[in-house]
């Protein structure tokens, strides 16, 4: 006889995470291609010198930090090991057997796994034209649906929604469901169209927004995200879903550094070189033949489509840049996803994208 686990289990989809080749170029999980600012390692370091002793369960520090960042009160603030953990917290702790949990599709990986393993039914609405479909959103909400995830940029396609859109949607969503708003990828957003859906907390209650350290600050290696809830009753049901001492002591402290003025700086040139090489790298494609839209995150995204109108076969795309160096981010029959890393490896991206274009197999 082997273990009984949950039939659940065997109709899961697989996280893939970015693939790993030692000596190649890794433009597949969107991090930051530099590591942590210099001061934020020296606390790094000062932190691990306590690891005998367990984290504040709470993050209290960090809290009252970001409760003066924001604006906001505490009780309003929550605190994870990855933004990613607060997206499986959300869910057990709205939804379950028969419950509904709508989202974009194709977006984040994480949500239908975190919704299957929860026992609810994941309702996946397709993007249009590789852009988050509120309207279509709204009208797949029934009187079982318990939250509704929103990725703005998506991941994988960096495509933002209006602020106009967002509110039309929010106005719609009945106030008993929750919108959890994923702003992992908010710092790289230039479009001013697009609203920082923190700004919006005093107006929906039933409004929750998710940001994480792991992408413009740096520290997607030691986990570490929060979230701002319009009702202060969602951050409780947060920490009641909370693995105890989730955040390490040494997340915490990296993250507090991150927070001060001195990061700020610093963080911002990082986040603007990054924005630049996004714009040069998109010309660049786009001049090459290749379509693709609009990012506002640290990414790019070549969709899947016939070669005259610019798109990709994702597999063959993938394994092109594997063969030269590259570990880019494929999802078969959709699209291939490029993180903007530093110019010379967006360089060698792009010397690989113009040679696979040129081939029967780009
Ligand atoms: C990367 C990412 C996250 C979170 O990451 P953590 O490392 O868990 O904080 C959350 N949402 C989206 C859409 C992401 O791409």
């Amino acid at each position: 006889m082997t273990v009984r686990m949950r039939p659940v289990l065997a109709a899961l989809p697989a996280y893939v995470p970015g693939r790993n080749v030692p000596g190649s170029i890794k433009l597949a999980s969107n991090e930051t291609a530099y590591g942590p600012l210099p001061h934020v390692l020296d606390r790094i370091t000062a932190a691990a010198a306590e690891a005998n002793r367990y984290p504040d369960t709470n993050s209290s520090e960090l809290l009252r930090a970001l409760s003066q960042r924001f604006d906001i009160g505490v009780e309003h603030l929550v605190v994870g090991c990855g933004s990613v953990s607060l997206c499986q917290q959300l869910v057990q702790a709205t939804a379950g057997h028969g419950d509904e949990v709508i989202f974009g599709w194709r977006s984040f990986e994480a949500y239908p796994i975190i919704t299957a393993v929860a026992g609810a039914q994941a309702v996946q609405v397709p993007l249009r034209e590789q852009v988050y479909d509120l309207p279509a959103l709204a009208a797949a909400v029934t009187d079982r649906t318990r939250l509704i995830f929103v990725c703005n940029p998506n991941n994988p396609t960096g495509t933002a929604v209006p602020g106009v859109e967002l509110t039309e949607f929010l106005d719609q969503v009945p106030s008993d469901v929750l919108v959890v708003l994923d702003e992992a990828y908010r710092e790289f957003v230039t479009d001013e169209k697009v609203q920082d859906g923190t700004g919006l907390l005093e107006r929906y209650p039933n409004l929750m927004v998710l940001r994480t350290f792991s992408k413009a600050y740096g520290l997607a290696g030691l986990r570490i995200g929060y979230g701002l809830a319009a009702d202060p009753a969602v951050a409780m049901a947060v920490r009641q879903t909370q693995v105890p001492f989730a955040v390490t002591h040494v997340a915490q402290a990296a993250a507090l550094a991150s927070l001060e003025p001195e990061a700020g700086q610093q963080l911002a040139d990082r986040v603007a070189e990054v924005v630049a090489e996004r714009s040069r790298v998109t010309s660049a494609l786009r001049s090459a033949g290749y379509q693709l839209p609009d990012s506002e995150a640290n990414f790019v995204w070549l969709a899947e489509g016939p070669p005259e109108q610019g798109g990709v076969d994702a597999t063959a795309f993938g394994a092109g840049c594997e063969a030269r160096g590259l570990i880019v981010r494929a999802f078969a029959g959709s699209g291939v996803r490029i993180t903007i890393g530093t110019a010379a490896e967006n360089d060698k991206f792009l010397a690989a994208a113009m040679e696979l274009r040129g081939s029967p197999a780009g």
